[in-house]
Parts: C-alpha cells; structure tokens; sequence
C-alpha cells in the first residue's frame, strides 16, 4: 500500500524571505568551511543568470567570483539546466559498475580534448577524489611512494591531497606519508633572489632536481602540480618551467600530475590551461569548469601507459557516486556548448582585451597594487601596502575592499592579500569593463 502523499502549503501569511532572515537561518544549522562559526558574514543568493546573481533582497551583482571559480559557462545556462532535467528523467541514477551511454560519452569528449595519449577517465565527485586517486594510481603504476608538490597550492581538502596542499590549511590535517614541498617560480616574491624569470625557472627547476635527488629519487612516485597555481595566487609560470619539469619526471621515472582542477576547462582561454605550454604530464585531474559545477564531479584523465597497467591488475579504489549519470549529461552539455559557444575564445579574448588592459591600466593608477597576473578569466591583483618592500595588506584591509565591491554590485574572490578576478568564460565584453570600472572605483574608496 502506498503512503498518501501530504501537500505541504507555504503559509500566505508568511512574510516573504529576507536577506536577514536566510542569513541566519544558515547559520543556525549550516556548518562552514574553512571558518570559525561564530559571526559569519556571507550573501544570501537567490539566483543567477549568466555572469550575474542577486540577493534575496533583490540586489544584484556581477559574479567576478565564478562563485569558487567554477561556473565557466555562468549561471543556468538552458543547455545544462535541461540535458540534467532530461537525464533526471531518463535515468536518475546508476551504479558505477553498469556500463551508461552518457558516462561513456563525457569521457570521450573530456578524452578529445586532453593531449595525445591519454585513454581513460576515472571520475570522482569533486577535485580533492580526483588528485586523491591520481595519487594512488601514480604509487600503484611506480611501486613508490612519495609525492613531490609545492608550496603555495591547493589540491584539495582529503587525506593525501590536503598534505599535498602547500598553504595554512595542510597544517591542522598532516596525517597522511610521503609528501614533500618544493618552492616553485614566483618572481614577485622570489625564494631563489632571483631577479629575471630566467633565472627564477632556472633556480626553480635545480632545487626540484636537487631535491628529488636528495629524497631519493627512486623512492618519488609523483611530482603533483597546478598548471598555474590558482588560491595561491595565479602563478603564472615562466617559460620553460613546465617543460624543465616534464624532462625531469621522464629522467627519473616519476609520473607528472597536472592538477587543472581551477584552471582547466577554458579559465586561461584554452581547453586545458596546459595546452599553451606544449606539455604532455601523465595524469590530469578535473572538476569545477568540466560542467560549471552545476552538479558535483571530478576526475582523473589517464594516459595509456598507466590506464594499460590495471588491465590485468586490481585498481583499488572506488566511489558509490563515479560517472554519476547526472553529472555526466552535466558534462556533455558543458562541452558541446563550449564548443558550439565559442567559450575558450571569448575567455582568451576578454583576457587580452578587457580584463589583462583594464588590470594593468589601474596598476598604473593605484599604489596598492603591487602585480597583475593572469591570463584568460583567471587574474590576481596582489596588494601591498608598500610597493617597494611589497608588504601584503592585512586582512582588514582586504574585508574593507571587499564590502566596497559588494556594494557597488560586483561579487568578488580574495585570497590573502589579493583581490582575484576570475569571471565566468561566458564573460561579454561590456561585463568585463564595467567589473574593471567597479574595481577601479573600490581600490579608489579603499585606499584613496
Ligand atoms: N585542486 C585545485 C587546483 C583547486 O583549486 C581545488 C579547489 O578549489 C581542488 C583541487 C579541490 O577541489 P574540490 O573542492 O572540488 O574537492
């Protein structure tokens, strides 16, 4: 017998939803990431469309945040909203053991994009599973253990990938073996007293080698990278740098792991922020743009060699939730629309016309900025309050400009001492000049 179903009637009474009232009510029984609890701030979102959301007052914003960098193709877009919509009722979910069509095909059209030499994707449900399970497949593929990654960069927040983390939040969570850091290339604040990129990558690339050598180097499994170091600061690497980094992987036998998680997926106005460096790693992680985050998922894009390598072994690893079926219709409408849109074009042309100009037009402007990095729809502006000792603002300072850009109706992404400026890739033209005018206007508020 089934249960009589009982319809629940929203009480006209009731005083419409509130900023206010949303606001707390999350924070009554929502716990958050990365925080202290008590006095959280946070905007109450409603909705979106494209490159804009709005509050449940009605205030809107343009999203120069891509919420946690994610919604490459902004907010509902009609193509995904309805390939999940169709999928939901197709076929709401499937085991990972079954083999699916549209499973099949988001991994082929993730395949067709990924360099020569890749065959397989194994998909998790977010980026920390898939750098987890690139590790696991590089120790199971070398029979080592060892995992070598830099300082400032973020993997993700699980067992091994937080300890492969290089910033504040691998501290609290060093439970897992076998990693080691490396300082990478970052001239601005350069670790090597290097005073041209040369001699930054060149300095880079010996302390890499002298590590490995001196951990061992036959006991290093994986050497664990951004392309382009995203929440530490959109570290853009000097030329030669990831190729120096291929050769000395391949030289000692160790598997290069590109983590694209941020940057992958049109932010640099490519498919795969590796793409404009000619490198070939031997695994790729992803998440976030692969579907705009419309629904949670991840994975590991395996080359042939190690893909081949658990044709006759056991890979022990597993999700209830791998190549869920919403997820890959997510992905398969995120890739065709990309493609159809022109998405990794305009990320590439916003970059070289609007947001790389305008940036670099208020670093002219305004003391407080120190550098402008970036490229595509992936940009960080580092403040200071010193330009020639390049001392960081303080937080305050940067909760300050913050709440200057909210209010003038831009949604920003900071980290440390720098405001980032990663808008959706389906960014037009005008919204990237009017977030830069906003921008210019807040600095102007925040610092004079
Ligand atoms: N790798 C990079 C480069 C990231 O930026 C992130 C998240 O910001 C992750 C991994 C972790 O992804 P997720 O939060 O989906 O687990």
């Amino acid at each position: 017998m089934t249960s009589p179903i009982v319809a629940v009637d929203l009480d006209p009474a009731q005083a419409p939803l509130t900023n206010q009232q949303v606001l707390e009510d999350d924070r009554a029984r929502v716990f958050h990431s990365w925080s202290a609890q008590a006095g959280l701030g946070g905007l109450p979102i409603a909705g979106g469309q494209g490159s804009t959301v709005w509050d449940v007052d009605g205030n809107r914003y343009l999203d120069f945040s891509s919420q946690l960098v994610y919604t490459n193709l902004g907010h509902q877009h009609p193509r995904i909203v309805a390939a999940v919509q169709e999928q939901v009722a197709t076929l709401a979910t499937v085991a990972p053991a079954h083999a699916n069509a549209i499973r099949a095909k988001a991994a082929e059209l993730i395949v067709q994009r990924a360099p020569d030499g890749f065959e397989k994707v194994f998909f998790t449900n977010g980026g920390a599973d898939a750098n987890e399970n690139a590790i696991r497949l590089a120790r199971l593929f070398t029979g080592r253990d060892k995992v070598i990654s830099r300082y400032r960069s973020y993997h993700g927040n699980t067992g091994a990938a937080i300890v492969a983390t290089g910033d504040w939040r691998r501290y609290p969570n060093e439970y897992a073996r076998g990693h080691v850091h490396v300082f990478g290339p970052y001239l601005y604040r350069s670790e090597f007293w290097a005073t041209s990129e040369q001699e930054e990558c060149a300095r880079a690339l010996q302390h890499l080698e002298r590590v490995i050598q001196l951990e061992g180097a036959e006991t290093v499994a994986a050497i664990l990278l951004e392309t382009i170091p995203g929440t530490a600061g959109v570290l853009m690497p000097p030329a030669g740098y990831l190729a120096g980094v291929r050769e000395i992987a391949t030289r000692y036998g160790i598997v290069l792991i590109m983590d694209e998680v941020m940057a992958g997926f049109g932010r640099t106005g490519e498919w795969f922020a590796l793409d404009a460096y000619g490198i070939t790693p031997d695994l790729i992680t992803f998440a976030k743009g692969v579907n705009s985050g419309y629904v949670p998922v991840g994975g590991v894009i395996i080359n042939e060699p190690i893909a081949h390598h658990f044709d006759d072994r056991v890979f022990p690893g597993g999700l209830t939730y791998s190549g869920h079926p919403l997820a890959a219709a997510s992905i398969v409408a995120t890739l065709q629309a990309m493609q159809d849109e022109q998405v990794v074009a305009n990320a590439r042309s916003v970059g070289e016309q609007q947001l790389g100009p305008g940036l670099r037009r208020l670093a002219d402007k305004h003391e407080a900025i120190g550098e402008v990095r970036g490229v595509g729809v992936f940009w960080a502006v580092e403040l200071v309050a010193d330009r020639a000792d390049r001392t960081p603002v303080d937080d305050a300072t940067i909760g300050r400009l913050k709440g200057e850009l909210t209010s003038r109706g831009l949604l920003p992404f900071t980290a440390a001492n720098r405001l980032h400026v990663v808008p959706p890739a389906v960014i037009t033209a005008e919204e990237a000049e009017e977030g830069v005018g906003i921008i210019d206007e807040a600095l102007s508020a925040t610092f004079g």
